[in-house]
Order: C-alpha cells, then sequence, then structure tokens
C-alpha cells in the first residue's frame, strides 16, 4: 500500500495508473475509522480496479465553536484497518498543503444545505463541498463512496456532482451501527459511559418512528412527537433537530406519502451525534 501526503505526488501516481486503465474508488474520511468506514473501503476494493483513501480532518467543514481541534486522530491505527480492509492508497495530507497561504475558492450547494445539520452548523457544507470537490480533482476517481450515515451529505454531494458536471459516481452504503443500535461514528469516543448507554435512544427513536408509520400513521407531527417525547425521556439528552423531510428534496413533510427521511441530531454534553432512517410507504 501506498502512503501520500503531497498532492502533487498522488496525483502524479495515480495519472499513470489511470493511463493503464485502472478503474479507481475513493472513499473521503476524516480518520479514527471504525466499521463504518471499512464498510465503504471494502465496497470500493471490491468494485474497482484501486481503492483509495484520503485521511483529513478538514478545518472548513468546523464551526469555531466545534471539535476541530480535539477530533480523535491515530493515523498509524488508520493506515493498518484501512489496508486491511483492501485500500491500495491513502492519501493524508497536512491542513497547509490543502489549503495553502492564499487559498480562495469555496464551492456552495444552495438550499439544501439551510437545512437539519446545514441550520444548526453554518458554513458546514460549504466546507465539505469545498473539499470534495478539492480530492475529486487530486484523485479523479470513477466512483467515491459516502455513507448514508450522513444522509443530508450524501445528498448535497450527489446534487454538486450533478450540478458540475463531475465524472463521478457517488455511491451511498448503507449505515453500520453497534450491537445495541447506536451509528457508529468517531464522535462516540467523547461519550462517557452514561451518555453512552442512553445515547441507543436515537436509534430506537427512529425505530419507533418507524413503527408508527408501519401502523398506519401519516402525521409527521405526531411521530415527530413521539420521537422527541421518547428521547426526552434520557435526562442527558439534549436535542438539536427532529425532522420528517422529502428524502430528495430534504423538503418538510406533513403528511407522510412516498419515501421520507427521518434525521435527528442529539446532544449529549458536548458530543452531537447523528443518526436516521428512510421509510418508505
Ligand atoms: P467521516 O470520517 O465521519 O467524515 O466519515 C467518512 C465517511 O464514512 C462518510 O461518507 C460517512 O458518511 C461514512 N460513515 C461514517 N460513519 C458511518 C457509519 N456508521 N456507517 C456507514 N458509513 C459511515
Amino acid at each position: 500500500m501506498q502512503i501520500f501526503n503531497h498532492i502533487a505526488e498522488i496525483k502524479n501516481y495515480l495519472r499513470k495508473e489511470q493511463k493503464n486503465g485502472k478503474i479507481i474508488g475513493f472513499v473521503p474520511t476524516m480518520g479514527y475509522l471504525h466499521e463504518g468506514h471499512l464498510s465503504l473501503i471494502r465496497r470500493a476494493a471490491n468494485e474497482n480496479d484501486m481503492a483509495i483513501v484520503s485521511i483529513f480532518v478538514n478545518p472548513t467543514q468546523f464551526g469555531p465553536a466545534e471539535d476541530f481541534e480535539r477530533y480523535p486522530r491515530d493515523l498509524q491505527r488508520d493506515v493498518n484497518l484501512a489496508q486491511q480492509a483492501g485500500a491500495n492508497v491513502i492519501f493524508t495530507p497536512d491542513v497547509a498543503e490543502m489549503y495553502p497561504q492564499g487559498y480562495k475558492t469555496y464551492v456552495e450547494v444552495q438550499e439544501i444545505t439551510n437545512t437539519l445539520c446545514g441550520a444548526s452548523r453554518p458554513g458546514h457544507f460549504r466546507g465539505v463541498t469545498t473539499i470534495v470537490t478539492k480530492l475529486f480533482s487530486i484523485v479523479r476517481p470513477d466512483r467515491a463512496y459516502f455513507g448514508q450515515k450522513d444522509a443530508q451529505q450524501a445528498i448535497v454531494i450527489q446534487q454538486m456532482t450533478k450540478d458540475l458536471d463531475m465524472d463521478v459516481e457517488i455511491m451511498v452504503c448503507p449505515i453500520v451501527r453497534e450491537k445495541d443500535g447506536l451509528a457508529m461514528s468517531s464522535r462516540n469516543v467523547y461519550l462517557n459511559p452514561q451518555e453512552r448507554e442512553q445515547a441507543v435512544v436515537l436509534s430506537e427513536s427512529l425505530a419507533l418512528a418507524k413503527k408508527l408509520i408501519i401502523q398506519g400513521e401519516r402525521d409527521a407531527f405526531k411521530i415527530k412527537a413521539a420521537i422527541v417525547d421518547k428521547i426526552t425521556q434520557k435526562p442527558l439528552a439534549k436535542i438539536d433537530y427532529v425532522s420528517i423531510v422529502d428524502a430528495q428534496t430534504l423538503k418538510d413533510i406533513h403528511h407522510i406519502t412516498n419515501r421520507v427521511l427521518i434525521a435527528l441530531a442529539v446532544k449529549f454534553g458536548s458530543t452531537r451525534l447523528i443518526d436516521n432512517i428512510i421509510v418508505e410507504v
């Protein structure tokens, strides 16, 4: 496996591979890899000639009061895990390599970035679309793999690649969960034992919502109320948002028809967790 820190070097390496006809699968990550990331890497390795993984904690997608500095990092562990999962190349640039002095260009997707996580984290998606665009122009992947865990991110990236005619197929992969249902996240390490125990309420409340819909409930307001009620039974949970939106447009839904995304963000202390489910009726 090859590890690159510099843009010019990985470009040079990949352009040669691509000239030889190699099909490239790409998995952008912020590192501190877990089974969720590894499921993406395994798929990229299975479906392409080469799997490229980037590990970069991207400062432009963190707000000033967010956890950029303390975001967990362990490159050696990540390198081993990525290799075992089938990665052929790791790209791990530093911040100055990606945003050198004088950097001035940002990519912004409108409207669908203003709701859900975009409303609570202003500027977050601008940082995401900017770094993903940069990574795509460095790697030039045929396919790029994203997790359904970040449902809005996957939709925003799909919109961006369509709008900007980027030649990359966006593959969205299922959420990988702990045994008790908690969606895997690098941020789960922040949780103390009590918070960790109570955090299972995110997936439980989504399962409850799905059950209500299956039983025939179509009023999004009532379903939201049931989710909020369940979450607020956990004393350490502070709801950021609970939303029921059209799975494509991300617009709020009142009466449930066809495909809805139920998404939520809940804070435990300073740790903000997200989860979601898509329900089709
Ligand atoms: P991150 O390192 O958190 O930026 O995540 C990198 C990629 O892994 C994103 O496309 C995430 O959606 C995806 N991912 C993170 N957690 C999970 C999970 N539990 N299941 C599936 N994909 C995930």
